[in-house]
């Protein structure tokens, strides 16, 4: 992801919280009062800018979506697209994956999108892969029982890698695609990398896996 200087980014977060949650640990194991109802709650973890997660809140409106990220030159765009779907269900925080455990409680997130996330090639960097078996304990806690992620990526060694990740965590494997774009599962939200990188060619991987003994 191409960082961009923005100093307006933060100001234009901060005038938006009914959509962007400031201090979302205020709000661990009380998202449900946030949103107002008791549907299941669905987080997108390295949420870019916002494509999938707001896609996915206008299709789902029984379903409440948030986006998680990183970067607030990145998020605020999320923030637009947001805005302009005008969903109820969609909240954006602009935080670190490392910290899931701080801001969710136990069993209360029934799904984790992983989408595109960055490879970190070098294997000293493996512990950033947020399909490295840290990442995987902290979904762990905050997943309910039948909890699933749902992971997509460009990146063949990064596939092969969380495949092996969740095997060796003993994770079970629901679901596989090595050519999504070519499978008849459907209806695909495209991601904004998703987009960029089918339009090259490049065959897109997704796997769904939960864990067995919650
Ligand atoms: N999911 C989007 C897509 O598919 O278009 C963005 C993919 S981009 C390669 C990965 C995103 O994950 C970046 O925006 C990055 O800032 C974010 N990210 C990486 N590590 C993160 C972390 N620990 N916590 C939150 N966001 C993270």
């Amino acid at each position: 992801m191409r960082l961009r200087n923005k100093p307006w980014a933060k100001d234009k977060l901060d005038s938006h919280p009914e959509i962007v949650v400031r201090n979302p640990e205020q709000f661990k194991g009380k998202w449900h009062e946030v949103f107002g109802n008791k549907n299941p709650i669905h987080i997108e973890v390295g949420t870019g800018k916002g494509q999938f997660v707001s896609g996915m809140a206008e299709l789902n409106a029984d379903i409440n979506y948030i986006g998680i990220e990183l970067f607030e030159s990145v998020i605020v765009t999320a923030l637009d697209k947001a805005l302009e779907k005008d969903v109820r269900n969609l909240r954006l925080l602009n935080e670190n994956a490392m910290d899931l455990t701080k801001i969710f409680d136990r069993d209360e997130i029934s799904r984790v999108y992983l989408n595109f996330s960055d490879p970190w090639p070098k294997i000293r960097h493996a512990k950033r892969r947020l399909t490295h078996s840290n990442f995987l304990d902290l979904y762990k806690e905050i997943l309910i029982p039948e909890g699933e992620i749902h992971f997509k990526t460009d990146n063949q060694g990064l596939f092969e890698y969380s495949l092996q990740s969740f095997s060796e965590y003993g994770l079970l494997l629901t679901f596989v695609s090595l050519d999504l774009h070519k499978s008849e599962f459907g209806p695909n939200i495209m991601t904004e990398y998703e987009e960029k990188f089918s339009n090259k060619g490049q065959r897109i991987y997704r796997s769904e896996v939960r864990y067995l003994n919650k």
